[in-house]
């Protein structure tokens, strides 16, 4: 088992490495009464997080609450086995909730998964295999706070990285549980990621945000906690990759000069910003990122396209070929 100290009260635990690499963690905030933020995996850190609880000389019964960042299977995964060992209570956000108690939206809402996918899926096993459901039982919303001991977590819903992701924000020692909105893992595309639900505009917002609020320390799940200097540094380099993405798809249609269809364009889009998801979890991931930013694009007069998901076909709009020629011939 490895954790680290966050601060005295806050300790990140970290699994073993599991799919492609992906290192799956939490965070444990110690009160009188104990609260547990994302469980990993349900395979990993799973056991961890309580032998962790014990090292510090506390009990299962002490967890109080087990808190969700957002609606995926490695964020969630050992809820239901940890309520079962803690009788903590579960909290979401009102988004997040159908996922956590049917784990099969994951592959129909998140990831939309066609029957290709779902094949291979079947023959190589999916990381949503072992995944429990659980009962949510306290929702919660933008503003909310949830109080255990003398400690507050307050709610910012986000929305970015998937519909039900949250922050919990702790203002005592300014620390901030940021979830998957940013991270900056050396080489992994992942920072990147946006699911089906969720919202390439409102995920830049969130990232924005997080330069506005006073933190000191920002925690991601898969990476280790940042300090100040550091964390701005990240969510800088997370805003500009999110930038170049949204610029690459305004790129490749500028050049491209006709219609594309959205399987292209994401292809062609990642390529150009060196994107490799890794050859199990690319069945997952597919092109949502690109087709989120897509919409955004769309919502904000850019590019037009008709149709949904993998039938719709993608142009720059006249006001943004207007732009790119300016920009073009600027002197
Ligand atoms: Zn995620």
């Amino acid at each position: 088992m490895s954790y680290f100290e966050v601060t005295s009260d806050i300790i990140r635990v970290v699994g073993d490495e599991s799919i492609e690499d992906e290192i799956n963690a939490c965070y444990i905030l110690f009160d009188n009464e104990i609260a547990i933020i994302d469980s990993g995996t349900p395979k990993t850190p799973r056991k961890d997080i309580l032998d962790c609880i014990e090292e510090y000389g506390r009990k299962a019964e002490d967890v109080a609450y087990i808190l969700t960042s957002h609606e995926h299977y490695d964020h969630f995964g050992a809820h239901a086995w940890l309520k079962k060992k803690t009788k903590a209570k579960i909290v979401a956000h009102q988004k997040a909730v159908e996922t956590l108690q049917n784990p099969k939206k994951l592959i129909t809402d998140h990831y939309m998964l066609g029957k290709g996918d779902k094949f291979m899926l079947s023959f190589y096993g999916s990381p949503t295999d072992r995944l429990q459901a659980c009962t949510v039982d306290q929702i919660v919303e933008e503003g909310d706070t949830i109080s255990f001991g003398s400690t507050d977590l307050e709610v910012i819903w986000t929305g970015g990285h998937s519909a039900g992701h949250v922050f919990y924000y702790e203002p005592r020692s300014k620390a901030i549980f940021i979830g998957d909105e940013a991270l900056m893992y050396p080489g992994d595309s992942y920072k990147y990621y946006i699911d089906f639900t969720g919202d390439a505009t409102r995920r830049l917002k969130a990232l924005k945000g997080l330069m506005n609020i006073n933190w000191k320390i920002l925690c991601p799940i898969h990476d280790e906690a940042y300090m100040q200097t550091d964390g701005r540094e990240m969510l800088r380099m997370a805003i500009d990759g999110h930038n170049q993405w949204n610029q690459t798809i305004v790129d490749v249609l500028n050049e491209h000069g006709k219609e594309m269809s959205t399987g292209k364009l994401a292809r062609e889009t990642e390529e150009r910003m060196g994107i490799s998801w890794g050859s199990q979890m690319s069945r997952l991931i597919d092109h949502s990122t690109t087709y989120m930013h897509l919409l955004s694009l769309k919502k904000a007069g850019k590019v037009e396209g008709r149709g949904a998901y993998d039938k719709a076909r993608w142009k720059l709009s006249a006001e943004a070929l207007l732009e790119e020629f300016d920009s073009e011939f600027a002197i």
